[in-house]
């Protein structure tokens, strides 16, 4: 049985969220067993896990995916976009969020350790989905993202909320060649030695960007520290998780 994990600022009434940790599929080591995206591991086995996610939600739903490239562009989720039978969408666009206000539509970030951003603004009834890895918060697709929700949709900042899931924490976020990687800013989020805190990082783009700091939460999970979850740095040859929101 598959269960998400929730964040209590994305608990709003018409939206469905939920992080994915890598139990309850049918993927073989060393992608066990929940591996949610389609590429090495087998085209079926993938195609029945993102089947359970979607039949959690209960069915009726869309899944968008994207071909996640470490960029910062957006995607405005269609009426025609996604697919309700597991299978790879061959159309899926190269960006790294998603964002729609139409029911019906699941989008689902993958991961295995850089961070997914799931946003719900309950008042527009608007949500969003963004891949964030270090090259992704260089590029600030958190801010990228709420200025989609803004200009395109009319969400006001101070409205939406934001989590972010499991994902490299403090404690293993390491950047040996962090002084050509990244900008000068972060350097105050340094958690000792080569290490970062890309959670931190995150929180102050989204303050940045207009959201309220009890808008914005984060599971706290550190995805190398803990089996759960899959971890690239940890495994290298792993799968990924999925993490999902939609309105219904
Ligand atoms: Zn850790």
């Amino acid at each position: 049985m598959i269960r998400p994990y929730t964040i209590d600022c994305l608990h709003i009434p018409g939206v469905v969220h939920g992080f994915f940790d890598r139990s309850g599929g049918v993927s073989l080591p060393p992608a066990d067993s929940l591996n949610l995206a389609h590429g090495e591991d087998g085209e079926e086995v993938v195609s029945e896990n993102r089947r359970r996610v979607l039949a959690f939600f209960g069915g009726d739903m869309d899944l968008v995916t994207l071909r996640q490239v470490h960029g910062n562009r957006v995607i405005c989720v269609g009426a025609g976009d996604g697919r309700r039978d597991g299978l790879a969408d061959s159309h899926a666009p190269e960006a790294d969020a998603l964002c729609t206000d139409i029911p019906g539509k699941l989008l689902m970030i993958l991961t295995a350790d850089c961070q997914a951003i799931l946003f719900a603004d309950p008042v527009k009834k608007v949500v969003a989905a963004a891949h964030a890895g270090w090259r992704g918060s260089v590029q600030n697709i958190a801010a990228a993202t709420v200025e989609t929700m803004v200009n395109r949709y009319a969400c006001r900042p101070e409205d939406i909320r934001a989590g972010i899931g499991p994902s490299l924490g403090p404690c293993c976020a390491e950047f040996v060649n962090w002084k050509k990687e990244l900008p000068s800013a972060f350097a105050s989020f340094r958690s000792g030695g080569d290490l970062f805190d890309f959670w931190a990082i995150t929180e102050k783009q989204l303050n940045d960007a207009g959201l309220k700091p009890d808008h914005i939460s984060s599971l706290n999970a550190c995805t190398r520290c803990d089996m759960r979850w899959f971890s690239y740095r940890r495994e290298k040859n792993t799968g990924r998780l999925g993490a999902v929101i939609g309105l219904l």
